[in-house]
């Protein structure tokens, strides 16, 4: 492997990197190179494993539609297991929140307005007197994220492609017309094209190959599991409240994840999580469910990457020949990579198909070298 040519090297072997390299790999001779031991150890591994079609902008609201087809139907020998579950997604609103329920229902696609005692028919915990407005979201599915990671992972593989673990870029540079990656353990990549899908890192690999950075912001989130027990929580939905402090899901049938929804600026760097975050969540929660919690079971924190505008940044970028970006996948990246590789392979190849032409505008990397 060492000192290969390539027609496009990966960087980020994440949800992001993985898709990009499945359907990359379907045309091009590709090598995908991961710091970590295991694909997967840093923001893919730790993600809530929901799909919303009305979270985040336009970009993300569309390519995550854009994907749907594919979690619910994917392609023959993509994976044994099923990747989308309905469950739905409830939100539920204060008095002081009902603003933003209603300004929420404007322009969104598959949310009704249920009454509060319907809420309470399917979530029996919800306190009395919380909420003065609820919506749902029917179609909001669970996603099997480590299945639809892997099932990337195989098509790469499957389609000749090779991929590089324990393998931190550490060499990004320009050289005749194209790029040389060099990684920690010494083996020497070359193409012409380079993606970086690097996450919370993106910025750091742009440094690495003399590219301008583009702003992104690792922002950790926070999450936990506890034992809701008596409640059976199985068939309950997800459910948020408006003021953006908490979310939960049902996990393994009868345990529920807990989340601050948090959003703090971070580095990127192995992150973990802060006892007063997994308790500020589980007392948001409490407030509108009446809910015990002995004991948390389990703590983790991810970094969910952000632009400075927080939509998506895909494509070339303007000033650097073959440098490709694949980054800013926020809280989205799991429900949006079958569109996302789709995209990805579309620019690199010059055609994109016709269902995602009207995100390319949005998700421009030219958009931060404006002035
Ligand atoms: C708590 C939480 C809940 C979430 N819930 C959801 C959800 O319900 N639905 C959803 O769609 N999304 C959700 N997300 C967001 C989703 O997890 C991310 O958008 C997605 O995982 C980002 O994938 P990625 O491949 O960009 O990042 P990562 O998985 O972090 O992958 C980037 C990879 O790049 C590698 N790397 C970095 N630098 C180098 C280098 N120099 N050389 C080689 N490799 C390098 C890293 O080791 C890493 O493996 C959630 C995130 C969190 C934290």
């Amino acid at each position: 492997m060492e000192n290969a040519s390539f027609d496009v090297i990966v960087i980020g072997a994440g949800i992001v990197g993985a898709t990009c390299a499945a359907q990359l790999s379907a045309t091009r001779r590709v090598a995908l190179v991961e710091a970590e031991e295991a694909a997967g150890y840093h923001t893919t591994g730790r993600s809530a494993a929901i799909w919303l079609q009305n979270y985040g902008l336009a970009d993300a609201q569309a390519l995550t539609r854009a994907s749907r087809d594919f979690l619910l139907t994917p392609p023959v020998g993509f994976s044994d297991a099923k990747l989308f579950a309905p469950r739905g997604a409830m939100y539920l609103a204060t008095a002081a929140q009902e603003p933003d329920l209603r300004a929420m229902l404007v322009g969104s696609q598959g949310l009704r307005e249920i009454s509060v005692a319907e809420a309470r028919g399917m979530v029996p915990a919800i306190r009395e007197g919380f909420a003065v407005a609820a919506v749902i979201e029917d179609e909001a599915a669970d996603l099997d994220v480590a299945a639809i990671h892997q099932g990337f992972l195989r098509v790469h593989r499957g389609l000749g492609g090779v991929m590089a673990l324990r393998s931190r870029a550490s060499r990004v540079e320009r050289v005749g017309g194209g790029w040389v990656v060099e990684t920690s353990g010494g083996a020497v990549f070359r193409a012409p094209v380079v993606v970086n899908a690097a996450g919370a890192w993106g910025d750091v690999v742009a440094g690495l190959a003399g590219v301008a950075p583009v702003g992104l912001v690792p922002m950790r989130r926070t999450a936990c599991i506890i034992d809701p027990k008596p409640w059976d929580v199985e068939r309950w939905p997800m459910m948020h409240d408006m003021g953006d402090s908490w979310y939960c899901r049902p996990d393994s049938r009868t345990r529920l994840m807990v989340s601050p929804a948090d959003e703090t600026p971070d580095t990127p760097h192995d992150v973990q999580p802060e006892e007063i975050d997994v308790a500020l969540g589980i007392d948001a929660m409490q407030q509108a469910l009446d809910i015990e919690v002995r004991r948390v079971e389990r703590s983790w924190a991810g970094l969910r990457t952000f632009s400075p505008d927080r939509g998506l940044v895909i494509g070339f970028d303007p000033g650097a020949d073959g440098f490709f970006w694949c980054v800013g996948q926020g809280g989205y990246g799991i429900q949006t990579s079958p569109a996302v590789g789709r995209l990805v392979a579309g620019l690199v190849g010059g055609r994109v198909d016709a269902d995602l032409a009207g995100v390319v505008g949005m998700v421009d990397p030219g958009r931060f070298r404006r002035i």
